[in-house]
Order: C-alpha cells, then structure tokens, then sequence
C-alpha cells in the first residue's frame, strides 16, 4: 500500500512530523520531488533536526529511505545531510538513489543567485538552492541524470553544451565568471564518486516492494499552492506538490497510491513572496509568529521569518481537493491555546463578489478574507492524547474545520514531539 503525505497550504504543515510518526509502521519513504530547498523538522529521539533532502524516514533502522527520479539531487549536500546524522549518533540510514534522479550543479544555484539579484525588488523570493533553473534545464533537455555520472563521453558532450549555453547568459546579461569545462568534469567526477554506493534503478525497487506488500510513504515537500499548475503561479515551486505527481517522481503506478493524507496546519504561514489573503501584520502576527511551530516560525532551510496568517479553509479545501486527500492531519493545533477568539477565513470578497472557490492568481491578488470567528479553549492542550479529552471549544474547532475543508480530519498534532498526537 502507498500513502502520500503532502502539504495542503504554502508547505510548513508539519508534514516532517507526520511522515516520521507514520514511518514507524513502513517499510518504505520515498522523496518523489524538489530538492534541498525546504526543511522538515523532525523532533524525535535524537534530537531535533531539520532534513532538506533526506527522506524523513531516516531515523529508522528497519526502513528503506528512496530518493526518487523527480527530485532535484544536490549530491555534496546528501553526502554533508547523511554526515550531519551520523555525527549525532544517528544510525547510518538505508537510502537509495534513483539511477534517472537528475543532478543539480552549482551553475544552477549561481544562476538562482543571480537571477534573484537581477530582480531585485521583484524576485521570487528563491531559496537560492537552484531549483528553477535545475527544473528548466532538465525540461530543456540539457539536465546531467544520475546514470550519465558513469559515462565520460556522454558527460563531455553535456559539459559541452551547458557551457555553450550558460556562457552566453554569464558573459552578457549576469556579467559574471564564465564555467570551464575541466572543472566541471572534475565536479562531475567527485558527485559521481560520492553517490555510487547509493544508486539503483528504484522504480523497480518499489514496484517489487508494492508485490511483495510492503507499504511505502510518499513524503511531499512544499504544498499544493506551490504547485506550477495548479498553485499560486508565478510565485510556486518549479515541481509539482501534488500526490498524483508522486506516481510519476518515485515510479510507481497512479492507482497504487490509495491513502493520501493531507497536512493542514490549524493557522497559515508562508515563506516567499505571492498572494496571502488571511495574513495578518503587526503585533498581532508577531505573536503568532512567535509562538509558532516549535520554537517560532521561522524558515527551516533559511531562517527567515516565515509570513503568518488565520487558517484559511477556501485554499485548504481546494488545497485538499487537489492533492485528492483521503483524510487530512491537523497540525500545532497547541499554538492556538493563547487566544480569545480564533478567526478563520471562511470566504473570499473579489469585486464585491464573495465566493468559497479559490481563482487563479490574477483574481487572488484581489481577494480580501471574509473571517468567520471562533470562541477560543484558553489553556495548553499538549500532553491530552484522547479526541473526548480536548476541550469543548478546541472540538468545535476541528468539527468546523472539519466541514469546511470537507475532508475528514483523522490526526491531531498537538506538539512537535513524535507522540504529541491524537488519533480520531
Ligand atoms: P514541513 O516542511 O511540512 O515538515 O514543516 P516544518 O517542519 O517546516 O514546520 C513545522 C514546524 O512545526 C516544525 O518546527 C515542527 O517541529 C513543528 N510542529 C509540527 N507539528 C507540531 C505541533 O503539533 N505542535 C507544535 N507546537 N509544533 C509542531
């Protein structure tokens, strides 16, 4: 059986959380797309860490942690992730690498980097990890795949042509030092090298896992509003977010993935720029802010201060419906004890029209929240492990929650640990 876990929202659901609390019962987690360019924060044991580009089922001996053809491989930083585990007595984990994974090169991160800096004001507000033009060039068919790694004169013609290519934008528009073949052919060499013990062709490993029953979890990265298609374009990631794409970024068949679990966060928060309509400002967003997530919302891979709103139940539903959610999890619920009265955005107001249908970015721009508020519960909910248990007022928040999304919420997270959670 297969379980996706995926983001409902702007991503920084919680989904790290999750996937390491059901990895315990896999046998199998699997990366199917993105790169190192968004954190999961896993508390657990060991300690408290954040992953990039690790699956999160790292920190179990008895799984098999797949990183699938879809995802953006930064090779140097696989090998520095897997170290930075094992120096905290972390077991060596089982990690595999798919064989057609494509190679992000520091080109792509230096010409991320550059593009943001020729923006300017308008960037994109990127990680700067490379990610977009990783995804361009792998479209433009002048992506490096991991299997290239172990033939020379294919990855000559490739350096060539990159070169060729990259040059012209290096030289004119970012005036900035050209590449030199050699040392990229070195670069090639040493990546090469460093992934070899790791790479299979892990699709096949997978669909013999799957008849052999074993159970697998799809481990998303971001969430559906990040999605190119679907998501808030032009401000998205540059692969997709959504659990059907995790058929095409691990390599397994569309209708083997029967489960899919959507991560919603009792609030909202973003990273980067784009249209937000429940997000708040001033002190009272600095206080959400704060009190957020484990420690504060802020970014996982940069540090940043994460952007805060109420929750926001028309992009979570359309978030849900997207990634085709079976059932969602309801996460740091905790942070919300300090409140009166909990606002959510129920609608949305576009040209004095209000509507509960989430438009395509031009319209969102537009969009002014419609809020629908909620008597708070006033008093710390960590440590309750019983649905019956939870206050009055903390239940009539999920149940309404519930409706709006119009998915079933079967999880509770109420803390960043591993068992700071309530099965429904
Ligand atoms: P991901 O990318 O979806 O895995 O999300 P992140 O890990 O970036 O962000 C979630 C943050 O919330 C992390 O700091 C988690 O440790 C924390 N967290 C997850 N679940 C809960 C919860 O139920 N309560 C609290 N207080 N924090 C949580």
């Amino acid at each position: 059986m297969v379980r996706a876990i995926v983001g409902a929202s702007f991503g920084d659901e919680g989904k790290g959380k999750i996937t390491d609390m059901l990895a315990e019962n896999s046998d199998i987690v699997v990366r199917f797309q993105g790169g190192s360019n968004a954190g999961h924060t896993i508390v657990n044991g060991y300690g408290k860490f954040a992953l990039h580009l690790l699956p999160s089922g790292v920190f179990y001996d008895h799984i098999t942690n797949v990183i699938g053809n879809g995802v953006a491989l930064n090779i140097p930083y696989l090998v520095k992730e897997i170290k930075s585990l094992t120096d905290r007595n972390v077991p060596a984990p089982h990690i595999y690498v798919s064989d057609r994974a494509q190679v992000l090169m520091p080109y792509h991160v230096l010409l991320d980097t550059y593009e943001e800096e020729r923006l300017a004001g308008k960037s994109f507000g990127s990680t700067r990890s490379g990610i977009a033009p990783f995804y361009s060039d792998k479209y433009a068919k002048i992506g490096i795949q991991v299997s290239e790694l172990f033939d020379d004169a294919i990855l000559r013609e490739k350096v060539e042509r990159v070169c060729e290519l990259k040059n012209v934008l290096l030289e004119h528009l970012y005036h900035k030092p050209l590449l030199d073949k050699q040392e990229l052919m070195d670069e090639l060499h040493s990546y090469r090298d460093m992934v070899e013990p790791y790479v299979c062709d892990t699709s096949a490993f997978l669909c013999k896992a799957l008849k052999e029953g074993k159970s697998i979890l799809l481990e998303g990265q971001l969430g559906a509003l990040k999605d190119p298609d679907h998501g808030i374009y032009p401000m998205v990631t540059s692969s997709s977010t959504l659990a059907a794409y995790g058929a095409i970024g691990a390599g397994i068949p569309p209708y083997s993935i029967t489960d899919v679990t959507a991560v919603v966060k009792a609030y909202s928060s973003a990273v980067g720029a784009g249209a937000f309509v429940s997000e708040i400002f001033g002190d009272e967003a600095e206080e959400l802010r704060h009190r957020g997530g484990d420690g504060g919302e802020y970014g996982a891979t940069t540090g940043r201060p994460r952007r805060v709103g109420w929750l926001d139940t028309v992009s979570v539903r359309y978030g849900c419906r997207l990634q085709g959610a079976t059932e969602a999890a309801f996460t740091v619920l905790d942070v919300l004890g300090y409140l009166d009265e909990i606002p959510v955005c129920t609608a949305y107001e576009i040209d004095g029209t209000r509507t509960g249908d989430f438009p395509a970015t031009r319209l969102l721009e537009k969009a002014k929240p419609v809020f629908t508020k909620l008597p708070g519960w006033k008093c710390d909910i960590r440590g309750i492990k019983k649905y019956e248990d939870l206050p009055e007022n903390c239940r009539r928040y999920i149940e309404f929650v519930e409706k709006e999304i119009e998915t079933p919420i079967k999880l509770i997270s109420n803390g960043p640990g591993r068992d700071d959670i309530i099965f429904r």
